[in-house]
């Protein structure tokens, strides 16, 4: 999952600026997590941090699927209800809560339970001996996302047990690859097309202010860009580096990439990406980088604020699509002329275009017969643009405020990274990634070292779906 960064305004006013209206953020009654169910989320979290579900021979996903399944028979879920999918080394959970009316399509609650690669030898701890320290709990899948699933799960337990009747079924789906090949995500996707709408638990998120556990604002994810991969090859018959063609495989390549690095796609703004400019804007402490951030929502074609957007690495991937040379190869001998030159382009392309259309810009920009490009992208898809749910905005705003019992600025975002949401979006089905986990700006380590989690979002993660899922499925 992706999280947003942004330099904070340590002073910056905490205001609601959501889509909804003032009254829909107001609490309703919701239950007030036990001190039993904030303790149940910790010991699921940590026996699920212990299970090393890593791709590879000894990948153990299929363990946490189980203890997820156990948990939720536990609770009453009927064993056939918790449908666990073998697929190669890793498996899938679908954890079926029927609703009173069966002709309304699920609410799928998704997450993940894979987890990207740790050695012990690089961590201060143990990365899969899960320890709480200090109120924080460290271990691999802290944040991404082995918490963020056992909130989930618990929180649907506790609703069970607070006497909670859906009307709308409610479908637990978690994959087994997402932070690999993403095959179990595809799968899953397929397998419930006809959900009405996913929430993932696996993106978004809160930002703390700087040092204290007080919240400064939320994000979720109502998009994300697409990954795409395109080879750049020169191939030449070579010859004897004494005797020089006026062709090289490599100057060509060379001349091309350079075309590539000065190209700028044009600027872009969606209803997403419009709104987070304004509202994060309130919290960058640059004046002068907070006043581009808004002239550029006001007007993406306004050039002295696009550069300023373009020239922040936090800022460029909302402002359109990006292409950039990430690998590069060629020549065979020190001593020959080369016969071959590669280069890699990853793009991130920006929702509305295809794969096709930003490969066929490239070629228009490199305007050369003899740099051959080929879509290479593994496994990626382009997903439609997401519709905004008004019926999601405003229990999302009204979940997160209730969760905190107060007024939080909550900023809608798009995501330059990938999450399993992409697949169901390019299914038809909305998705939107909303984690109610909030972390310290200096403390992000997913899919990075020592990663770890404040222990204090136990409460209002869990009153968050107390709210959130009830005004979805009632
Ligand atoms: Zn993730």
């Amino acid at each position: 999952m992706t999280k947003m960064t942004l330099t904070l305004l340590a002073s910056a006013a905490i205001i609601g600026t959501g889509l909804s209206t003032p009254a829909a953020a107001r609490a309703v009654a919701a239950p007030v997590p036990t001190a039993a169910e904030e303790a149940a989320v910790l010991d699921l979290a940590m026996k699920e941090i212990a299970i090393r579900s890593v791709r590879g021979e000894a990948n153990r996903t299929p363990e946490v699927a189980a203890l997820v399944r156990d948990r939720l028979i536990a609770a009453g879920w009927a064993p056939g209800d918790v449908v666990i999918t073998r697929r190669g080394e890793t498996a899938t959970l679908v954890a079926t809560w029927a609703g009173t009316d069966r002709a309304l399509k699920p609410l799928v609650l998704s997450g993940h339970m894979d987890v990207v690669e740790a050695k012990r030898a690089d961590w201060q701890r143990d990365p899969f001996g899960p320890v709480v320290d200090n109120g924080v709990l460290f271990g691999r899948g802290a944040t991404d996302m082995k918490f963020d699933g056992a909130l989930l799960v618990s929180a649907v337990i506790d609703l069970r047990a607070h006497g909670y009747h859906p009307r709308r079924g409610i479908v637990i789906a978690f994959s087994g690859d997402e932070e690999t090949v993403m095959a179990t995500s595809d799968a899953l996707a397929h397998e419930l097309k006809n959900a009405d709408l996913v929430i993932n638990a696996d993106g978004g998120g809160g930002t703390f202010a700087d040092g204290t556990d007080t919240p400064l604002y939320w994000l979720w994810d109502g998009n994300e860009k697409a990954y795409a991969d395109y080879q750049l090859e020169v191939t030449n018959p070579g010859g004897h580096s004494s005797e020089p063609r006026p062709d090289n495989a490599i100057v060509q390549l060379a001349q091309a990439l350079v075309k590539v690095g000065a190209y700028q796609f044009p600027a872009e703004q969606n209803e997403l990406t419009k709104p987070w400019f304004e509202r994060a804007a309130a919290f960058e402490a640059d004046p002068a980088k907070a006043a581009a951030m808004r002239a550029f929502a006001a007007n993406p074609h306004d050039a002295a604020a696009a550069a300023i957007v373009r020239a922040d690495p936090d800022l460029v991937g909302r402002a359109g699509t990006t292409c950039v040379a990430t690998l590069l190869s060629g020549g065979h001998a020190e001593n020959a002329l080369p016969q071959r030159a590669r280069a890699n382009i990853n793009c991130r392309i920006f929702p509305g275009h295809s794969r096709e259309a930003i490969m066929a810009e490239l070629k228009t920009v490199i305007a050369s017969d003899v740099v051959k490009i080929t879509d290479v992208t593994d496994g990626s898809i382009t997903p439609p643009v997401t519709p905004l749910r008004a019926d999601y905005v405003v229990a999302a705003e009204k979940a997160i405020r209730a969760a905190w019992g107060k007024d939080i600025a909550v900023i809608p975002n798009q995501a330059s990274g990938g999450s399993d949401s992409m697949f169901y979006r390019a299914l038809g089905v909305p998705a939107y990634n909303a984690s109610p986990v909030f972390t310290r700006r200096d403390e992000r380590f997913s899919h990075g070292l020592n990663e770890r989690v404040r222990l204090v979002n136990i409460k209002p993660a869990l009153t968050f779906y107390f709210n959130l899922i009830p005004d979805l499925t009632k």
